[in-house]
C-alpha cells in the first residue's frame, strides 16, 4: 500500500471547510432543523440513493412520521409504503426497528456516543459518525463511499475498501484530517467533495481545493481508485460434444427439464471424466453405431454465471446404415436447418451449439448432398 501524507490536519481542514463556506450545500431539507432524528432518517436514504431521489421521499417521510417516537409507534407496513420507490427495503425495516430500540432502551433518545449509535440497527461507524458530528456537534470521522473515494484518491491508497486493511488504512486517514471544531460543516463537506467534485468517472480537479496534493491526480489516474472489487475466478467445467453426422444431418437430444440448457437441444455429451477416445468408442460401440471418420473440432468456451464450460467437439461421422441412434428424446436435423436465421428460437438451441452447427456445416460443405426437405 502506498504511504502519503500530502497535508497536515489543520491545512487540509482549512481547505475542506473554505471550499463548503464558498460552493457547499446548505439548503437540503434535512439540513434545516437539524436534529438526530432528521440526520439519521437521511442518513439511512441517502445510503443507496442520490440527493435529489430522496429530497420527495424525506419530506413525506417526516410529515408522516415527524419524530422518533410516531415513526416508533407507526405499523410496519405504513413504513414500507413511505419507502416504496426507493428501494433495498431493508433500510425501511431497520429504520422502524432502530426507532423501537432507542424508544425502548435509550429513553427515546439517540446515545451521544459514536459506538453506541454504530450498534443500533441499521447504522454502523459511519452513519453514527455522521449523525454524531452533524447533530450533536461530536468529532467522529465518518466514512461512506463517497469520502472512501475521495481519501482513496488524495493518498493514492491502494487496493478494494471491501478488504480490511485497506478500510482499517482509510479510516486512520479519515480519523486524523476530522477536526474538533465545525464538524458537521466538515462531515457534510466531505460528502459534497465526493458527490459532486470527485466523483467516480469524472473527477473535476481543476476545482478541487485539495488538486494542489492529491497523489493520484498527481499520479493521473484519480479514476484507478478506490480499487474494484477482485473478481472471482469461475471454475471451468469441461465436457465432450458428440456431434454424431450422417449425410448432412446431425443427431441432437432433448435435455432434461432442470441444469443447464434445460429442456433444449443439444448433441450427447460426455462428462470431464469420459472424454477420450476410448470412451467415445464405448459410446458408439455400445449403441451399435459405426464411425467412418472421428475428428476433434478446436475447443469452445461458453461461459455461465457461476463457470465456464470448456466444450471439445468430436465430429464423427456415422455409416449410413448405422443412423437409428437408441436415445429416447432424440432426433435428426440437417444441418442447413440448425444454420437458419431464429434457428436457436425456433428449435430451442443453446448458442454454442448453433455455433457449432455452422463450424460443422463449413467444414462438412463440400461434402453435402443438396437439402430437399426439412
Ligand atoms: S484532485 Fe481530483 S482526484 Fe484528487 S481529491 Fe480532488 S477531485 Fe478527487
Amino acid at each position: 500500500m502506498t504511504e502519503h501524507s500530502p497535508l497536515r490536519p489543520q491545512q487540509f481542514q482549512r481547505a475542506v471547510l473554505g471550499w463548503f463556506d464558498r460552493h457547499g450545500r446548505k439548503d437540503l431539507p434535512w439540513q434545516q432543523d437539524i436534529n438526530p432524528y432528521r440526520v439519521w432518517v437521511s442518513e439511512i436514504m441517502l445510503q443507496q440513493t442520490q440527493v435529489t431521489a430522496v429530497i420527495p421521499y424525506f419530506e413525506r417521510f417526516m410529515a408522516s412520521f415527524p419524530t422518533l417516537g410516531r415513526l416508533a409507534r407507526a405499523p410496519l407496513d405504513d413504513v414500507l409504503a413511505h419507502w416504496s420507490g426507493l428501494g433495498y427495503y431493508a433500510r425501511a425495516r431497520n429504520l422502524h426497528k432502530c426507532a423501537q430500540t432507542v424508544l425502548n432502551e435509550h429513553g427515546g433518545e439517540f446515545p451521544r456516543d459514536v459506538e453506541a449509535l454504530a450498534e443500533l440497527p441499521g447504522i454502523g461507524r459511519s452513519t453514527g459518525g455522521a449523525i454524531a458530528s452533524i447533530s450533536m456537534g461530536l468529532r467522529a470521522p465518518i466514512l461512506d463511499g463517497n469520502v472512501k473515494r475521495v481519501l482513496a484518491r488524495l493518498h493514492a491508497v491502494d487496493g478494494w475498501p471491501g478488504q480490511s486493511a485497506v478500510a482499517k488504512r482509510l479510516w486512520e486517514i479519515a480519523e486524523r484530517y476530522t477536526p474538533e471544531r465545525r464538524t458537521g460543516d466538515y462531515t457534510q463537506a466531505m460528502m459534497d467533495l465526493g458527490a459532486t467534485l470527485c466523483t467516480r468517472s469524472k473527477p473535476r480537479c481543476g476545482e478541487c481545493p485539495m488538486a494542489d496534493t492529491c497523489v493520484a491526480r498527481a499520479q493521473g489516474n484519480p479514476q484507478d481508485y478506490p480499487g474494484k472489487k477482485p473478481k472471482k475466478e469461475k471454475p471451468v467445467r469441461c465436457c465432450t460434444m458428440l456431434l454424431l453426422e450422417c449425410e448432412g444431418e446431425i443427431f441432437l437430444q432433448q435435455r432434461p427439464p432442470t441444469g443447464i440448457w434445460g429442456g433444449l437441444w443439444c448433441p450427447p455429451q460426455l462428462d470431464e471424466d469420459d472424454g477420450g477416445e476410448d470412451s467415445l468408442q464405448e459410446w458408439l460401440a455400445v449403441r451399435d453405431l459405426y464411425a467412418t471418420q472421428i475428428q476433434a473440432l478446436p475447443q469452445l468456451r461458453h461461459t455461465f454465471t457461476h463457470f465456464h464450460l470448456d466444450i471439445t467437439p468430436v465430429w464423427a461421422q456415422l455409416h449410413k446404415v448405422s443412423v437409428q441412434v437408441a436415445e429416447t428424446g432424440g432426433g435428426w436435423y440437417k444441418l442447413r436447418r440448425l444454420n437458419r436465421p431464429r434457428a436457436a428460437q425456433e428449435l430451442g438451441l443453446p448458442a454454442p451449439i448453433v455455433k457449432l452447427a455452422k463450424q460443422l456445416l463449413a467444414l462438412q460443405a463440400p461434402l453435402l448432398t443438396p437439402c430437399t426437405a426439412d
